[in-house]
């Protein structure tokens, strides 16, 4: 999913960029187009997704696309324009599991700088155990704490939701964790 590619040519004329410092004092390289002196500034990107859940399991799905494909993730991707961060993870998880859930509450804010991203996930309540996965994932099943795959996840984020998950769960009480993963 989620390495992001350099800026190569000018969104508005085409022609290519290279990066250097703006003339305006800003203090970061920027991609600054060749002929037009454009700058295309470039930011984190918003990853968002759910841990849907069916009494004590939770779904995952087998990765059907690179990067790691054939390892487990919880149904997520990229937030697209136009919708909430909840509406995002709501449709990732349609996409990829083709579950019947209602969305809850927020459950992990992770910035992940390195990639310029941020990975959010809500807990969602699954109101059937019957899953259509999309063509991005090759299986969609339940697993118990228990039968987790711990060493088969697709993603640092996926493993650090789930433990939050599973805490909160034997707690007793569920709240939002915002932290950062280098
Ligand atoms: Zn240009």
């Amino acid at each position: 999913m989620y390495q992001r590619q350099a800026i190569r040519h000018c969104r508005d004329c085409g022609s290519p960029v290279a990066y250097g410092l703006p003339p305006d004092g800003d203090v970061r390289e920027r991609a600054i187009c060749t002929a037009c002196q454009t700058i295309h500034y470039e930011n984190p990107l918003n990853v968002v997704g759910t841990v849907p859940h069916w009494g004590d399991q939770v779904l995952l799905c087998k990765r059907n696309i690179e990067p790691r494909k054939g390892k487990w993730t919880l149904p997520a991707g990229f937030m697209e324009l136009g919708e909430s961060t909840s509406e995002g993870a709501a449709r990732e998880t349609t996409e990829e599991s083709g579950a019947q859930f209602i969305m809850e509450d927020l459950l992990t804010v992770m910035s992940v700088p390195r990639v310029g991203q941020v990975h959010l996930y809500y807990c969602a309540r699954l109101t059937s155990d019957v899953f259509d996965p999309g063509h991005e994932t090759m299986e969609a099943r339940l697993f118990k704490e228990e039968e987790i795959p711990w060493d088969e996840l697709a993603f640092r984020t996926v493993k650090e939701t789930l433990e939050h998950y599973f805490a909160d769960r034997r707690a007793g009480r569920f709240s939002t964790h915002a932290f950062d993963i280098a």
